[in-house]
């Protein structure tokens, strides 16, 4: 199956590289566009040597042609790719010149999205491609090549294939409703749910860290009035962003600052101090606070001496897998030394954003938190995916309680036709437009 009959071409650079380009073209003129560039028809997937020429015969540039017959090409149709000397003013004219001979103009994403439609890759590993070109992190370019590679895929593709052969036990259960119990209560089922859960739970902890390594890790900073969370976010970004008062409460809203660490990205978030308010536009801050919190990465309380205990309250509402860090702030007015205590889950720091004294360490342990994990295999994942295993979880729990009760084949099997579906989600087995359009778009044009 190849998808639509128009040729697209566009001029496709490498991120950031200058003067090394090419113009691609893709569709079912390419043939025909690609022997009138030449001159005479090109042998597939040879480099040859051409002489560019306009509708006048002029000369554009001279460089190479490159022709891949479909379907095997990037996208699955007939592929062009001429390169010519890189200059932006040569690769618009031969773009003008694919143009003239039939090409449309390539919408972003367009070529990886046909890519997808005709098969070649699923849809997390078409997202992957984005994510290599828009790397910022040698870690995280090598686990999105992984990603494009299928690593994630297969492992998502695996766990559909255990989802797929449980629900065909129950489903064959509700067919046969005279012996439905004495199907449900067969062992292997529950010994088949609890492995899927768990290989579920493996699969999210793993994805979770490929987030983390495509985004950055997201840090939540959290705490009373005038503990110095702005200061200690402003000291970090290494930037007067946040604005620092000594009023209690000025903090009215999620501000937000991406730093880079060593090539990893943590994202900042100074959270308005969560304390109850009648002010609408400070309860505004709060509410997006306690968001921000829910979905944090790593968590930093600022406090100071005497509040540490009583402060730890804050933590509340942080997820489950989030690191946290204790950072008792303003050493300076004490007279203490920075330090580090190791706890249990629980890192306790002391420093000062105001002279920065100790902030050293925290850098490193950002930087760690942000790397673990990055070694051998670890692929790249987006929250998309993250959101979607969570949804396949909340399924198979409710699966495994409705294995218990009345009416348990229909409801088991209703749960897991869910799970199936978000579980699909991913690669793109089940997708509506709507994402599909949200995901190409987001692409640089000529990929
Ligand atoms: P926030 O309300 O938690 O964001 O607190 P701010 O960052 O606005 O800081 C409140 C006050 O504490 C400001 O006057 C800061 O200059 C001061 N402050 C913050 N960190 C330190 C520190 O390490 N040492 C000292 N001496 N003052 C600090």
């Amino acid at each position: 199956m190849t998808h639509g009959a128009d040729t697209i071409a566009a001029i496709a650079t490498g991120a950031g590289a200058a003067g090394v380009g090419a113009v691609r073209v893709s569709g079912p003129l390419v043939p025909a566009i690609a022997a009138s560039m030449l001159g005479r028809a090109p042998k597939p997937r040879y480099a040859h040597f051409a002489a560019f020429r306009d509708a006048q015969a002029e000369l554009i540039d001279r460089g190479i042609l490159l022709y891949f017959p479909g379907p095997a090409s990037y996208t699955g149709e007939h592929v062009l790719e001429l390169q010519g000397h890189g200059s932006a003013v040569l690769l618009d004219a031969l773009l003008r010149r694919c143009i003239s001979l039939g090409a449309r103009l390539a919408r972003p994403g367009e070529f990886t999205e046909r890519a997808f439609l005709n098969g070649k890759l699923d849809l997390a590993q078409a997202e992957a491609v984005a994510d290599v070109v828009s790397a910022t992190s040698e870690a995280g370019a090598r686990a999105a090549l992984r990603s494009m590679e299928g690593v994630f895929s297969a492992r998502v593709d695996d766990l559909l294939a255990e989802l797929i052969a449980l629900r065909v036990h129950i489903e064959a259960a509700i067919d046969f409703p005279e012996e439905e119990i004495d199907f449900l209560a067969d062992p292997v089922i529950g010994e088949q749910l609890a492995a899927l859960r768990a290989n579920l739970d493996a699969l999210l902890v793993e994805t979770r860290r490929g987030v983390r390594l495509n985004d950055g890790i997201s840090v939540a900073i959290i705490g009373r009035p005038n503990a110095g969370k702005s200061s200690l976010m402003n000291a970090l970004a290494g930037a007067e962003r946040a604005i620092v008062t000594d009023i209690a409460g000025t903090t009215r809203d999620v501000l937000r600052e991406a730093i880079t660490l060593d090539g990893v990205t943590l994202e900042l978030s100074d959270t308005a101090g969560l304390r109850d308010s009648d002010d609408i536009v400070e309860r505004e801050g709060i509410r997006r606070a306690r968001a921000q919190l829910e979905r944090c990465d790593v968590a930093i309380l600022v406090t100071d001496e005497g509040n540490v205990e009583s402060d730890q309250a804050f933590f509340e509402g942080t997820p489950n897998h989030s690191a946290h860090i204790v950072v008792v702030n303003k050493i300076d007015l004490h007279g203490t030394r920075a330090r580090r205590k190791r706890g249990d889950g629980v890192d306790t720091l002391w420093l000062s954003a105001r002279t920065g004294e100790g902030l050293d360490e925290l850098r490193d342990m950002l930087r760690r938190l942000a790397t673990a994990g990055a070694g051998e295999g670890a692929f790249s994942a987006r929250r998309r995916h993250v959101v979607a295993l969570e949804q396949v979880e909340a399924h198979l729990e409710r699966t495994a309680e409705a294995l218990d009760g009345a009416h348990a084949g229909e409801l088991a099997a209703e749960e897991l036709r869910h799970a199936q579906q978000a579980l699909g989600e991913i690669t793109g087995t089940y997708s509506s437009d709507d994402l599909l359009g949200a995901i190409f778009s987001s692409f640089c044009i000529g990929k």
